[in-house]
This record gives C-alpha cells, sequence and structure tokens, in this order.
C-alpha cells in the first residue's frame, strides 16, 4: 500500500466514525429547544424562549394572482368560489344563489335579470382573513356610488366598501376599502374597471357582554391590491346609510354578504382562514 492509499483509507475510517459517534449522540442528547430558566412573560403562563411552548401549525402559501389567472389560497383556506360552483354560497332566503357564473367568475346579476340579491355564504365566520378578487364593469358606466358598486359585508353587517373608484368621484366613506359611512381608506389603490384588483382583510369579530353592550368592537384590517388602506380600525355598527351605525348583538359567527347594488362586479378566488389565538389547541 501506498502512502497515498494508507492516508485515504485512514481518512475515510475517521470519517465514518466521527460521523457514527455524531449521531450517536445526538440521540442521547436531543437539542435543547428553548429555556425555562428566563423570566416569565406577562401572564405568568409562559417563560421567554419557552420550549414547551406548542409550535406554530404548518401552512404552505398560496401564490399570488395575475391579470389572466387567480391565485391560488393558503393549504388552511376554506374555499368559498374557485371559479367553479356556488355551492358555498346562498340566497338571503336559503335558495340557491341566483348569482351567475361565466369564464370563472362569479358575477352580480345585472339590472333587469333573475337571481339578483345579495349572497350569502352557507357557513358563519368571526375572527377571520378574507381574500377575493374581483373586477370592476366594463366599460364604465354610471357615476359616483353608481358605478360599478358591490360590498364585502363581513358578519353580513360591517361593510367594505367595493366601487369602481378608478377616477370616479364619490363622498370618501365611501371609496373603495372605506368602513361604508365612517371610515375612508388611507388611500384610493384602485385599479382600472375591469382589471382584477385584491381585498386582503384581517377581521376581528365585536365581543358583546351578556346584557348586549360592546365589550370591544370589530376591528379590520385591509390591503388593496397589496396596499395597506384600513390599519385596524374600530367599527361603529352595523352598516346604514345616512345615519350614524350602532351595534346589535349578534352571534359569534355569522355569515359573509356580497353585496348586490344592481352593478354586474365580478367576483373571483374567494378564500377564508379562520383565525385562532395562538393558545388555542
Ligand atoms: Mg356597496
Amino acid at each position: 500500500m501506498t502512502l497515498r492509499r494508507f492516508l485515504l483509507a485512514a481518512a475515510t475510517v475517521a470519517t465514518i466514525g466521527s460521523t457514527t459517534w455524531a449521531a450517536c449522540w445526538a440521540w442521547q442528547n436531543p437539542p435543547q429547544i428553548g429555556f425555562q430558566d428566563t423570566p416569565l412573560l406577562p401572564g405568568g403562563k409562559w417563560h421567554v424562549h419557552d420550549g414547551t411552548r406548542a409550535q406554530p401549525p404548518v401552512v404552505t402559501p398560496g401564490t399570488a394572482g395575475t391579470p389572466d389567472a387567480p391565485g391560488k389560497a393558503p393549504s388552511d383556506a376554506i374555499i368559498l368560489f374557485d371559479g367553479h360552483d356556488l355551492a358555498r354560497w346562498r340566497a338571503e332566503d336559503g335558495s340557491p344563489s341566483g348569482w351567475k357564473i361565466a369564464d370563472g367568475a362569479m358575477i352580480v346579476p345585472p339590472k333587469g335579470t333573475s337571481g339578483g340579491g345579495p349572497t350569502f355564504t352557507k357557513q358563519a365566520f368571526g375572527d377571520c382573513q378574507i381574500h377575493l378578487e374581483f373586477a370592476t364593469p366594463t366599460p364604465a358606466r354610471g357615476t359616483g356610488q353608481g358605478r360599478g358598486n358591490s360590498g364585502l359585508i363581513i358578519m353580513g353587517r360591517y361593510e367594505v366598501q367595493i366601487l369602481d373608484c378608478y377616477d370616479n368621484v364619490t363622498y370618501a366613506d365611501g371609496t373603495s376599502t372605506a368602513v361604508y359611512g365612517q371610515t375612508p381608506p388611507l388611500v384610493n389603490a384602485s385599479r382600472k374597471p375591469g382589471e382584477w384588483q385584491t381585498y386582503d382583510v384581517a377581521f376581528t369579530a365585536p365581543r358583546f357582554k351578556a346584557d348586549g353592550a360592546v365589550e370591544s368592537p370589530a376591528f379590520v384590517t385591509i390591503f388593496h391590491n397589496g396596499v395597506l388602506t384600513q390599519n385596524h380600525t374600530a367599527s361603529l355598527g352595523s352598516v346604514v346609510w345616512r345615519a350614524v351605525a350602532k351595534y346589535e348583538k349578534h352571534g359569534e359567527k355569522e355569515p359573509i354578504m356580497l353585496q348586490d347594488h344592481g352593478d354586474p362586479v365580478r367576483f373571483r378566488n374567494i378564500w377564508v382562514r379562520e383565525i385562532k389565538s395562538v393558545e388555542q389547541p
């Protein structure tokens, strides 16, 4: 055996040996996750960097939409509309939703056609994240509130306005992503009529005391086409027109509603994720 071959063989044996030893050591001494000798966080339940705290559930993220194709929902989302049917929606009286489907979109029935009226999810939701994509009619018709009007009405009460606000002036608290009748959006991030737009909403449901008094209001945070337009805005109550909203006690979970305001607004890729506290199992 040449010296070169001897050194190569010795190195191989040493490598295998050290790898085996490392594996055995790791098996007998699993890595410590976190700490138990750190101060307690407020609430007295968890230490800072507590290693016994539950790991966050794993979610496979979705993908963003394009002008030609809707995005893909995260793996734990409840799909409300994927372009095919209205199985998860109903009319106000509980009968099947009469909204139309064409080219992968669900559409508010045009005036003078059948199937109109608001459409509701069959499932009820409380705290949640909502994603929807919509396009206002093209060519645009009408002005102000009469142009591409619909609405995302969470819990059937709290309206996030949907309106064609591209080069269309109306009262500020009635523009797209306004908390209708009270809080205008921070900016107008609208796209042109006919172009697909996105709303990404984080909603916290209101809490009520036993006597019906408000314990904490509803809060909404909204990104319109990726731009922040509402930042943890508190709702004044159930949406009304030309009046100040007020609360009426309701269930912890209520259906999501899309508004029929007479304009054939199109929707695609609608999904929702229920938000649970990190301490909930
Ligand atoms: Mg509306």
